[in-house]
């Protein structure tokens, strides 16, 4: 699974468009440090009054239990990527870290069932474009990781409630993809005019794999 061909891919501004019932409050992008890689199926967490994945109907979701919008700064299916939040917002994607953290929602659930090849190559060449083009200014790339990966490191181990983005989601197969992508891409890595979109325009495709 790790060896993933950068292509274009469609990706979506979003922001103004989902429902919300107020902005996040916006971070210092000097303090990010984290991609963090999130399940979420809505279908399955409304039990089925929510038909559908889409990026509208989870913020929908969101927006009925109390939240201020989408929670997560991407939302990710197969091919097909839509910014749902800007990237300096302090959303709520990971209790305490949210001020250091990128979040990435994969649609879906990924506890028992693996994603498919198409959308964990996307999630891959997102990350590899967030990571490869967010310099968070300390020397280092930012850092893929899993949301649960946080506590598995940590004291908190013991009281791990979630498995996000679940068993199935191969994230050190992901981060093995992105090193290679940013390691073949480094020299082609394009110096963006001042005020264009960071990121690459690529496509994905099973087949690339
Ligand atoms: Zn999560």
């Amino acid at each position: 699974m790790s060896r993933v061909k950068p292509r274009k891919y469609r990706m979506e501004v979003a922001i103004d468009r989902l429902q919300r019932r107020r902005a996040w409050d916006t971070r210092r992008m000097r303090g990010v440090r984290y991609v963090v890689v999130h399940r979420c199926d809505v279908i399955k967490a409304s039990r089925g009054r929510i038909l559908t994945n889409s990026p509208e109907d989870c913020a929908r979701y969101f927006v009925d239990r109390g939240w201020r919008g989408h929670p997560y700064h991407f939302d990710v299916g197969e091919g097909d990527i839509v910014q749902c939040n800007p990237i300096d917002a302090h959303t709520a994607g990971v209790r305490f870290k949210n001020a250091s953290s990128i979040h990435v929602r994969v649609r879906g659930d990924f506890r028992k069932f693996a994603p498919s090849v198409e959308l964990w190559n996307t999630v891959a060449c997102l990350c590899a474009d967030l990571a490869g083009l967010i310099d968070p200014g300390v020397g280092r790339r930012l850092e893929v990781i899993g949301h649960s990966e946080f506590w598995l490191r940590g004291i908190l181990k013991a009281i791990q409630l979630k498995d996000c983005p679940g068993k199935q989601f191969d994230m050190d197969g992901l981060r093995v993809a992105v090193s290679r992508m940013l390691r073949d891409e480094r020299t082609t890595m394009p110096v963006l005019p001042a005020g264009s979109p960071w990121w690459r325009w690529w496509t994905i495709g099973a087949s690339e794999v």
